[in-house]
């Protein structure tokens, strides 16, 4: 399979790409000129023609081992010859709950029961809809209301873009889901920029969610969702106290806090989860991507005691909660996580990640002074770049970015609006940050 996968690269022309339709892509333009990688190892995509380029995002901040680890691919390769797949409705198998017990050990306070789906996306709905199901078996069904964020990010479902904040992934989508409000989001140029790390200002912003639930009355508010640094929006790390105001807040009114950990999980910020970092429990954590460092997809969350707990009443055989994928706890995803979260922890990842994270924030902070450079933020191993738009043409600039970086500078990067962001796997040695930063110089100047 290996070889006729080759072969496949080798022979990939470009009008053989008319039938795929990229997902978050300007389709047009990269079937003009095409961005094809063809392998990867460690730290490296390869084109098809053998080119190395550095990975400077972990794939799409998932890739957190690196690529193609051999502990992970054989892990992978020995569950596909013993258990292909197994049932999650009604049976079971040992590696799904292996892998339960594993994530529920490393999460915070008593997020001790993990629901497993496929995406992001899915472990966004699932958490909305756990937190409205829960206050229904809790006897408070008129707390209805979900409360996002501006600028967040919450995959594509209709309940994730319902609370997220990113207006292009809101506005052809028809009416989305009633009863939904929005905190603003935490960024202010004037006041942060050029800052690593979490903000002095902005935690104030938190109590924009007290002024939220004094409108509806805090009987209807279910829950409130953040990502602990907003990431796809273009990097916002959380202003310093924030997410602690907002526990608060949600405790003094009974509101659910759910994090959505999708980017931030898994050593991003070096730790398991952000909310380890930032000493606040949620409620609810939702995950995917570095759980298996990208391997498979899985997706999943986390809830605490008090809200699993509410569900397990009634007649035993009944279902306690109509909701599940077909795929939840894929055999091949859980071996997949069960190897990287070894790997995690022999590599001693998170903890490197911490260590790291002040010479990559510096290196980051290099940049500043290039040409369009407006702002550069760093928190953990992510950074992120605005640059100046040229005049009439909205995110041209950063879209040549990536499409030079890759094609011209053998680095790969991701770009959202006018932000360029680096989050490389959590591998990356020293001398290869060393060699992301001087690249994305060298890009950024290309760009002028
Ligand atoms: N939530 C957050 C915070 C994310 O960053 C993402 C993806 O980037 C998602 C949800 C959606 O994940 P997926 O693309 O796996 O559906």
């Amino acid at each position: 399979p290996a070889a006729s996968l080759r072969a496949a690269n080798d022979v990939l022309a470009p009008n053989d790409l008319e039938a795929w339709w990229l997902p978050f892509t300007a389709n047009r333009s990269f079937k003009r000129r095409p961005r094809m990688v063809a392998r990867a190892k460690d730290m490296h995509y390869y084109t098809p023609d053998g080119r190395a380029v550095l990975d400077g995002v972990a794939g799409l901040w998932c890739c957190n081992a690196g690529h193609n680890r051999d502990a992970i691919v054989s892990a992978i390769q020995a569950q596909a010859a013993e258990l292909d797949y197994s049932p999650a409705f009604q049976f079971g198998h040992a590696g799904g709950f292996a892998l339960a017990s594993r994530l529920a050990a490393m999460a915070p306070g008593d997020l001790d029961h993990v629901f497993f789906c496929n995406s992001g996306s899915e472990a966004v709905d699932t958490a909305l809809k756990v937190a409205l199901a829960y206050w229904n078996v809790s006897g408070q069904g008129s707390r209805t209301r979900l409360i996002g964020r501006e600028r967040g990010y919450h995959g594509v479902g209709f309940g994730g873009i319902s609370v997220g904040g990113i207006v292009t992934n809101r506005k052809h989508f028809g009416t989305l889901l009633a009863g939904v409000d929005h905190l603003p989001h935490t960024y202010s140029r004037e006041h942060q920029a050029f800052s690593t790390g979490e903000p002095e200002w902005g935690a104030h912003l938190a109590d924009d969610l007290e002024r939220i639930v004094t409108l509806h009355d805090a009987s209807t508010v279910a829950a409130v969702i953040v990502e602990p640094m907003a990431g796809s929006t273009g990097v916002l790390p959380p202003p310093k106290g924030y997410l602690q105001r907002l526990r608060q807040i949600c405790d003094r009114h009974g509101i659910l806090l759910i994090f959505d950990e999708v980017i931030s999980g898994f050593g991003r910020l070096g730790h398991a989860f952000a909310a380890e970092r930032y000493g606040v429990t949620p409620d609810i954590i939702t995950f995917a991507k570095a759980v298996n460092s990208g391997t498979v997809p899985m997706g999943g969350i986390l809830v605490s005691s008090r809200i699993h707990d509410a569900f397990m009443k009634g007649p035993e055989q009944t279902i306690e909660l109509f909701h599940g994928y077909t795929y939840s706890g894929h055999p091949l995803a859980c071996a997949a996580a069960l190897a990287t979260l070894d790997l995690y922890r022999d590599e001693d990842l998170f903890a490197r990640t911490r260590r790291l994270e002040p010479a990559f924030g510096a290196a980051m902070m290099s940049l500043r002074g290039l040409p369009n450079v407006l702002d550069i933020r760093t928190l953990g191993l992510v950074g992120a770049i605005d640059l100046a738009s040229r005049p009439d043409a909205a995110g041209a600039r950063a879209f040549e970015a990536m499409d030079r970086a890759f094609q011209e500078h053998g680095l790969m990067i991701r770009i959202t609006g006018e932000t360029l962001a680096v989050t490389p796997p959590l591998i990356i040695s020293e001398d290869q940050i060393g060699e992301l930063v001087d690249k994305l110089g060298r890009v950024i100047r290309a760009v002028a």
